[in-house]
């Protein structure tokens, strides 16, 4: 049968692949063996780089995902370029913060745009695909927020909390017909959308004593959980927000 969490020969998307734990997501996959359709609004040189060092091609695809207008090209574009589909990794977002008395239309529905809508029909566009050909993994990015309420982020998470009732909707609809839905929610990790908190001493000693790893994760952290849900390894799981958190939920 071989190594169950090898991805020779499959295609991946991960969106926002630029930087992050995108960028991250989208090495650990290629290092596993699968090629990558990088997709995002920044250049993606670092991360082609980062792929071509691990063997495997990189197909940058520009989109702005704050709306929809780039999902059905996003996989038609993946299936000219490598003749399949076979994982979609949802992970670019973004953050607003602000005391909810205060918070505004935009922050809400950019945030909402983003990081719920644009993952939905991304989702679908791949399933759709994914159900005609009887197989497929679809990696949602949730956050410690699907859990808790977090504070001065309303529409973040609102977003988040969404993204992990829509991957186990997804998984109901789907798991009968070969397609696995799961989501991975990182507890706090070091990279741009953290770096207002790890700035702040007092929020980040607090958060640092909650985290029983005692240390922010690293994107690297993500990789083995990635990997997992996009093989062969995961075929049963189905529905599941596999938190990668240093311990943060336990306390
Ligand atoms: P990041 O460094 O800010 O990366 C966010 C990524 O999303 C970037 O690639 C960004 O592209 C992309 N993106 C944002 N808006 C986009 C748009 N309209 N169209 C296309 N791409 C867009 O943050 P990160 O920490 O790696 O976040 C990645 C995911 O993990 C997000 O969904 C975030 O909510 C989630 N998450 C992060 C943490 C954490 O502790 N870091 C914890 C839980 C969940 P640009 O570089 O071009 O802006």
């Amino acid at each position: 049968m071989g190594n169950p969490f090898d991805l020779s020969g499959r295609a991946a998307i991960v969106t926002g692949a630029n930087t992050g734990l995108g960028q991250a997501l989208a090495v650990a996959l290629a290092q596993a063996g699968a090629d990558i359709v990088a997709v995002g609004r920044s250049a993606m040189d670092e991360t082609q780089g980062l792929v071509a060092a691990a063997g495997r091609r990189c197909h940058a695809i520009k989109a702005d995902l704050s709306t929809i207008a780039p999902v059905s090209a996003i996989v038609e574009e993946t299936l000219a370029t490598f003749g399949r589909l076979d994982i979609l990794v949802n992970n670019a977002g973004i953050i607003r913060r602000a005391d909810a008395v205060d918070f505004t239309e935009e922050d809400w529905d950019a945030v909402i745009d983003t990081n719920l809508k644009s993952v939905f029909f991304l989702c679908q566009a791949a399933g759709c695909h994914m159900l005609a050909q009887g197989a497929g993994k679809i990696i949602n990015i949730a956050s410690m927020l699907s859990f808790q309420g977090g504070i001065r982020v309303p529409s973040y998470t609102a977003s988040k909390s969404g993204v992990a009732g829509l991957t186990r909707l997804l998984a109901n609809e789907w798991a009968g017909r070969g397609v696995n839905v799961n989501a991975i929610a990182p507890g706090y990790f070091a990279t741009n959308n953290t770096a207002a908190l790890q700035a702040d001493e007092t929020r980040n000693r607090a958060i640092l004593e909650r985290i029983p790893a005692g240390r922010w994760g690293q994107p690297a952290d993500l990789g083995g959980a990635a990997v997992f849900l996009a093989s062969r390894a995961s075929d049963y799981v189905h529905g599941h927000i596999l938190a990668v958190d240093g311990g943060w939920l336990a306390r």
